[in-house]
Formats: structure tokens, C-alpha cells, sequence
């Protein structure tokens, strides 16, 4: 069995052209269940059809083809990953992954290997969640993490919603059409971060996808004029929330296990002559490590806080919009990944995966894991985006090896 990287190539090209979304700059603007995106989803399906493999879509429009296996009715190996893209996203994001899927299933037909089980390549609609809000929401939907009727009624900023769109574009298919049991999943994507490229390691076998909590910290001073209130009389929310920023920055520097992120900061009344009253920031806390998570939220953060209120005069408010636990990965498939990499002399280290992705729901049903290519530069969701191909052919030949060996089990 041998990977085409020129076909590889080929089919990322043509995944990429203007009229499927490709942008001048060379990056990518297909938001889910636009015309760009109806556009790639058909050449997605012509091609699955012409590898032979039986097409079907869902409620939710994520797109299957099922390679048979001598034993239909296993449960298949599941392959893929996503076509959608934020706006002036990048061409190998997602897109990547269902490319490697077609090539493994293209590299097995070449070969003529036959399986024990079926082989389903995926296509999960919105995984961005640029256009309906939150991500991963369809594979959510068919792994039964969101219901159908909330998940429909999401609205892009137009005001038009999932069902609709998704109705308009011809991809509103049958419940019955949904992902199976499956017997294990892979995803290829690429890192998205510098890691891989600055230890200069060709293959990344992903431990799991980082916990996540959203927070909203609210702080209160007093309004005042920025004239005749004297330094020392002040009680400035602003100057509070942002020895607060920096705070949390110097904790995660000093602690070396999480990452923290203010990404949003609003003062009221954001006037030039006032003494902002008040300050609502955003929190993005992310580890591998859940219960040190919740020492943060729960311990580590309020006292630094509490500390500066103190100092400032203000009060403030935190509080945990939005949780997710970590999703350590199958830890059999990611020695197996290992060991291919060694058999082979592919350069391979295990990381955890900052971002999320669709493969952390499949992990709650089925055993998963992700392969990670380095990016350039570390540099995602942006128009310059790029990976190694010479990388690339190494981790997609690990993918075939994995989900041979797996459809065979
Ligand atoms: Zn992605």
C-alpha cells in the first residue's frame, strides 16, 4: 500500500479553487452550508462515488461513504474530518483530513486490499462554528451531544438558521442516515500551533484535546471625573481588570500547565473623561489537566483577583460560562501510532490538542485519536496557513497503516 502525494495534492487544489472558496490571497472562505461549501460537498461525493464507496448524508448534512468490508455489518473504522472554514481561514485546515481520508481509501483500492470491516469517510458539517455558533456542532448533533431542534434553530448573523440553510443547500438528510456504533475513528489534521515544527518532528500523535473553561469577569469601581479625582482617590475599574490581565498571564507563565487568554475586554462607559466604573473581560482557560482546571476557577485565580480588588478598591464577579473536561485519546491507537512512527523512522512526539475537535465527541462513543502535521509557522485559521507536504506523506502513511490494521481487527 502506497500513498500518491501528487494526488494528495491534486485533490487539495481542488478542494481550494475560487469557486469552492478559495480566496485571492491563497487562504479559504467557506463558511458551512454556503454555496461554496453545497459546491466542495458535491465534488466530495462524485469523488467517494467514484472510489467505489456507498454515499449518504444525515439530519445534519454530514456527509458518509462507506468503503464495504467482507464483514458488512461491523462495525466500520471511521475516517475524515471537516470542508468548512472560518472566514480568511487556511486551505489545509479540516480540509486536509478529508483529503487523507480519500488517499487511504484510494491507496487501499489501489492495492486491492479488501477489509474485514467497513471503512466510512466523514465530512462533519460546521466544525468552524464561524457561521452557526458553537463548533462542532453537527457531529455533536449525530453523536447525540446537541439536541436536533436546538441545533436547527441556530442562526448565523443574518438571521437565517441551520435547518434552512442547510434545507436550501440539499443536505438535509434522514436520522437514519447518522453515523453508526463505530469501531474506532482517526482524524488527521493539521497542529494549527508551532510545536511540531520548532522541535522539527515530522508526525504529532495527539494525547487528547485540552478542558476548556469560558469565564466572564465583571469588575466595579466608582465613575468619576478624570479631572478633579485626585490618583490616590480612585477607584479605577479598569486599572483593576488590567493588573488582573497580567496577573493571570504571570500565573500561567510561572505554573507551566495551563493557558490563559483575555481576548475580549470592555469598559463602560468608554469614554475619555471618565473613570471607567466598570469592566467585563473574557477568560479562555485551557489544560490537559481537569482538576487543575477547577483549582483555577476555584481557588488560584479568585485569590489573585480578590488580592487586587482589594488593593484597588473595586469589586468584581467571576463566573464559568462555558466547561468542557479534557478528552484524553484511545491510548492503544496512540502506541500503535508510535510504533509505526519508529518501525518507520518518521520522527513522532505525542502533544495535546489546543483547539477542539469534532474526533472529542466521536471519543465519547467510540475509541479515537488524531494525527497532528506540523504547520508553518504555527500559523492557522489565517489566509497564509501551510504544512510540509514531505510531513504530510509521512502522517498519512501512519493514517493508512492505522485504519488497515483496525479494519482488519
Ligand atoms: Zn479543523
Amino acid at each position: 500500500m502506497q500513498i500518491d502525494l501528487d494526488r494528495m495534492q491534486r485533490r487539495l487544489a481542488a478542494l481550494t479553487t475560487p469557486a469552492l472558496g478559495g480566496t485571492p490571497a491563497g487562504g479559504m472562505s467557506r463558511l458551512a452550508l454556503s454555496d461554496t461549501d453545497r459546491a466542495a460537498r458535491d465534488l466530495l461525493i462524485a469523488w467517494l462515488r467514484e472510489l467505489g464507496l456507498t454515499t449518504r448524508f444525515d439530519d445534519f448534512g454530514n456527509i458518509y461513504g462507506r468503503r464495504a468490508g467482507r464483514e458488512p455489518d461491523l462495525a466500520p473504522v471511521l475516517i475524515g474530518s471537516h470542508l468548512d472554514t472560518v472566514p480568511g481561514g487556511g486551505r489545509f485546515d479540516g480540509i486536509l483530513g478529508v483529503v487523507a481520508a480519500l488517499e487511504v481509501v484510494s491507496a487501499l483500492n489501489d492495492a486491492g486490499v479488501t477489509t474485514r470491516r467497513p471503512i466510512e469517510v466523514v465530512d462533519w458539517t460546521n466544525e468552524e462554528g464561524a457561521r452557526f455558533t458553537p463548533a462542532m456542532l453537527a457531529s455533536g448533533g449525530a453523536l447525540g451531544v446537541f439536541e436536533r431542534d436546538w441545533v436547527y434553530a441556530r442562526a448565523d448573523r443574518q438571521g437565517r438558521t441551520f435547518g434552512d440553510e442547510l434545507a436550501r443547500i440539499g443536505y438535509r438528510g434522514d436520522e437514519s442516515a447518522r453515523v453508526g456504533p463505530i469501531a474506532t475513528s482517526f482524524e488527521l489534521h493539521i497542529e494549527q500551533g508551532p510545536v511540531l515544527e520548532a522541535s522539527g518532528e515530522s508526525v504529532g500523535v495527539v494525547e487528547g484535546v485540552v478542558g476548556i473553561r469560558w469565564c466572564r469577569v465583571t469588575v466595579r469601581g466608582q465613575s468619576a471625573h478624570a479631572g478633579p479625582t485626585p490618583m490616590a482617590l480612585r477607584r479605577d475599574a479598569l486599572v483593576a481588570a488590567a493588573r488582573m490581565v497580567v496577573a493571570v498571564r504571570d500565573h500561567a507563565r510561572t505554573e507551566g500547565r495551563h493557558n490563559a487568554t483575555v481576548g475580549s475586554l470592555v469598559p463602560e462607559p468608554g469614554v475619555v473623561n471618565v473613570i471607567p466604573p466598570v469592566v467585563t473581560f473574557s477568560l479562555d482557560l485551557r489544560s490537559q489537566d481537569g482538576p487543575l482546571l477547577d483549582r483555577l476557577t476555584g481557588e488560584d485565580i479568585p485569590a489573585l483577583f480578590a488580592a487586587i480588588a482589594a488593593e484597588e478598591r473595586v469589586e468584581y464577579t467571576l463566573e464559568v460560562e462555558w466547561a468542557v473536561p479534557p478528552t484524553p485519546f484511545d491510548a492503544a491507537n496512540k502506541e500503535r501510532a508510535e510504533a509505526i512512527c519508529r518501525e518507520r523512522g518518521y520522527s513522532a512526539r505525542r502533544l495535546w490538542a489546543g483547539a477542539g475537535h469534532d474526533s472529542q465527541y466521536i471519543a465519547r462513543v467510540a475509541p479515537a485519536m488524531m494525527l497532528f502535521t506540523p504547520t508553518i509557522g504555527g500559523l492557522s485559521h489565517c489566509e497564509t496557513e501551510d504544512a510540509p507536504w514531505p510531513d504530510i506523506a509521512k502522517a498519512t502513511d501512519v493514517l493508512l497503516t492505522l485504519v488497515a490494521e483496525a479494519a482488519n481487527r
